[in-house]
């Protein structure tokens, strides 16, 4: 058997590495497995994105919640405070994707440095 380590990640793949070969070169090592409360680096950005959207839609949530009760209420300060409240928000939600979009692609799309001689 071959040996090395099993890493279970939140997103649900696995990541295997292995401490030595034998001849079968079996797909799975035989060694510790452990879970990961992260997303594999393919996944990552699409991980990462979904639990911004969750932080952010809880926030929207509860300003929209509070925006509709101050118009209720007939509280027109508070109303404008919120709604800019929650334009922000999604100003902010769609800024923080953008840029873990570009990190990502800067990553994917990095050019193999010239080597020296
Ligand atoms: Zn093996
Ligand atoms: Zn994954």
């Amino acid at each position: 058997m071959c040996t090395g380590y099993i890493f279970k990640m939140a997103c649900g793949h696995e990541q295997v590495g292995f401490h030595e070969r034998c001849y079968h070169e079996c797909k799975r090592p035989e060694g510790k497995v452990r879970s990961i409360e992260d997303a594999c680096t393919a996944c990552r950005p699409n991980h990462t994105i979904t639990e911004i959207c969750r932080h952010y839609d809880d926030l929207l949530d509860e300003q929209t919640t509070l925006y509709s009760r101050a118009l209720r209420l007939d509280d027109h300060a508070k109303a404008r405070e919120y709604y800019s409240n929650i334009v922000n928000l999604r100003v902010g939600r769609k800024y923080k994707i953008n840029e873990i979009n570009k990190d990502f692609e800067m990553d994917v799309d990095k050019p193999e440095k010239p080597t020296e001689d």
